[in-house]
């Protein structure tokens, strides 16, 4: 579906209703038959005629505002059909929403991204605001946020956008499944996702190297100056920032922290000099700092 800036709309079918249709029967939508209507859509292969108002399409559409508006040689008759390449569950639904009438449950994102598109093309504002609307609540909102984010991207939808850039941190953004949706995304917006996703995972392993959390290099006990080592901080810290790469959320490290192998060395690690024994890092505090620094890191640009 082009724009109508882009269409040359004389080339578009637009006839006198007895001209064309005799051989199609009366397949009319049921809820678009009344025949006040002065004007019938028949959907892609005039598999289902919809017979509406032309005042209803001019002023809901910029595309049939501006097809309304050309020249008519010779004059038009009462009624008119117009033959669209769109399938009729894309009519249904666009007429639907620019009639006022109720609309079945918008639960497949296959059927959403073909409305946006149509409803670009027809310069139709209302359906494009009430799809809008329906990507934030269920059962769109459950579907994958690569593609929900795909889509805000390409709609310029930012705050709707935002709100699958944090969902999308669920999951690893180099896993395969992830492609497809990811190759629907503009250079820049997929640029964007992808820094949101490694800023985390960055910005966490530069804070575990900062105090408090000790450097990992060799250094002496505080309690009987022998020499100790931090290779199990180093681990851990090691397997929390393969985590961030797999989970970007860092959720799972707070469980992981009371159970990795990695982690429950470290929470045992004590001074090897004998008598001494200190243990090197303080659990309760580490936990919480460690918390603390993941509830801190950014969840979008
Ligand atoms: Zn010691």
């Amino acid at each position: 579906m082009q724009s109508a800036s882009d269409l040359n709309l004389s080339e578009y079918d637009i006839l006198p209703k007895d001209s064309k249709d005799a051989g199609y029967g009366d397949n009319y939508h049921p809820d678009f038959s009344n025949p006040e209507g002065d004007m019938i859509l028949a959907s892609k292969d005039c598999r289902v005629m919809f017979r509406t108002h032309s005042f209803i399409l001019k002023t809901t559409s910029g595309f049939f505002r501006s097809m309304f508006s050309l020249p008519k040689s010779p004059p038009r008759k009462a009624e008119e059909v117009i033959y669209l390449n769109d399938d009729e569950k894309v009519l249904e639904y666009l007429l639907r929403m620019v009639s006022g009438m109720p609309f079945p449950p918008l639960d497949s994102l296959d059927m959403a991204e073909q409305l946006l598109h149509a409803a670009e093309g027809y310069e139709m504002p209302g359906p494009l605001h009430i799809i809008r609307l329906s990507i934030t609540s269920p059962p769109l909102s459950e579907k994958d946020p690569f593609r929900m984010y795909a889509i805000c991207s390409r709609y310029g939808w930012e705050e709707e956008g935002k709100v699958y850039t944090m969902r999308t941190l669920a999951y690893n953004i180099h896993e395969g499944e992830h492609r497809r949706s990811l190759e629907r995304l503009s250079t820049s917006a997929l640029l964007k996702l992808m820094a949101v996703h490694r800023t985390r995972r960055e910005t966490l392993r530069q804070r575990l190297d900062d105090p408090p959390f000790v450097s990992g290099k060799p250094a002496v006990c505080v309690q009987c100056t022998g020499l100790i080592e931090y290779h199990t901080w180093r681990e851990l810290k090691y397997k929390i920032i393969l985590e961030m790469d797999n989970r970007p959320l860092g959720d799972t490290i707070y469980q992981g922290l009371l159970e990795w192998p990695e982690a429950k060395a470290c929470w045992r690690a004590s001074c090897p000099t004998p008598g001494c024994q200190r243990l090197l890092y303080d659990k309760p505090e580490t936990l919480r700092v460690i918390r603390e620094c993941i509830d801190n890191l950014s969840l979008t640009i």
